[in-house]
């Protein structure tokens, strides 16, 4: 009661339950701790703004060219390469052919978070003039990584959806100042060995900051399993959908790591139910900069997309 809680007690022949409604949110170990308690179980998610109880309808974030992601709008497809390399016209290429398919978003790394310091890891800038170059001449909304707080104003001016990557999945900071500064719509990507809760914590970080326009990006977690990059678990796709009314997309080229494997994902992703792919795609895989073994040439995506259209009237939900 000190907490706030309004306490209903049930006493039966073994246990005395003790129901506590109101209140602000606890860590169950604290009341787990006094004396006389057994067990204590919460009801309400710890990630109040992002869950399912708190909003029972899908959340739909709107574009200003009309397009939009969640609810009855699926799947969207966010297409292109992993890195903006110094070929705008291989971009171009890249773009035009996605636009073709019916695709919506242009997606292309202009900071990349690479695991050597010797890899490349972006043009910076001159990507995102790149990206904005291709949107003018397609239409096609921008999707591109934001990795420090530093580029914040810079890639908020060109990114229509910004990405925070995997690795970045837990930068508290980065999250709220990212839902502090912008509206602009988030694509956070679940963390290589993050919890379902936890990605719903971040996506709560972002809501709490001010920006409720969260998307949920499955990349494949890391397992014991080595002939995957990652290890994706499609489930994620029902089991989040339950527990949130943001949107959820997947990823299947970071989540197999192997461009084959993307088709038969990104159909899999679809007929489960997801709002969306975002799918690497590059005009010439083997000299890609980054990422090639993963990328999908423009007439393997076109494939992907023939087969997703005719799945999509059949997806779960
Ligand atoms: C990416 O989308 O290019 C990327 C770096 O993804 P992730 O953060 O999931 O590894
Ligand atoms: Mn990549």
């Amino acid at each position: 009661k000190k907490r706030g809680f309004d306490a209903h007690v049930s006493s039966g022949e073994v246990h005395t339950v003790i129901g506590c409604v109101g209140g602000k949110i606890i860590d169950p170990r604290d009341i787990e701790l006094l004396d006389g308690v057994k067990e204590v179980k919460t009801i309400r998610e710890p990630f109040r703004l992002a869950s399912r109880d708190r909003k029972s309808e899908d959340t739909v974030i709107e574009f200003e060219n009309g397009v939009k992601i969640g609810g009855a709008n699926r799947p969207v497809a966010m297409v292109g390469p992993c890195s903006v390399e110094d070929d705008y016209e291989g971009l171009r290429q890249v773009a035009f052919a996605a636009k073709e398919l019916g695709c919506q978003f242009l997606r292309g790394g202009a900071f990349k978070p690479r695991t050597s310091p010797y890899d490349f890891d972006g043009l910076g800038e001159k990507g995102l003039q790149y990206l904005a170059q291709a949107k003018e001449e397609t239409g096609l909304l921008v999707v591109t990584e934001l990795m420090d707080s530093t580029d914040l104003e810079l890639v908020c001016k060109y990114a229509d959806v910004i990405q925070i990557g995997a690795r970045n999945m837990q930068n508290f900071d980065l999250l709220k100042e990212v839902g502090h500064y912008t509206k602009k719509p988030i694509l956070l990507k679940r963390g290589l060995s993050s919890t379902l809760q936890e990605l719903l914590m971040s996506a709560e970080y972002i809501m709490a900051s001010g920006n409720p326009n969260v998307i949920l990006c499955e990349r494949g977690i890391r397992t014991f399993e080595t002939s995957t990059r990652n290890t994706i678990d499609l489930t994620v796709v029902p089991l989040l959908h339950s527990l949130t009314h943001l949107p959820i997309i997947i990823d299947p080229s970071h989540a197999t790591g192997v461009a084959r494997l993307v088709h038969p994902v990104s159909v899999a992703a679809t007929a489960i139910g997801a709002d969306g792919l975002i799918i690497e795609v590059h005009n010439d895989p083997p000299h890609a900069k980054c990422d090639g073994a993963q990328s999908q040439t423009p007439e393997m995506f076109a494939e992907t997309m023939k087969v997703v259209n005719q799945i999509r009237p059949y997806a779960c939900r």
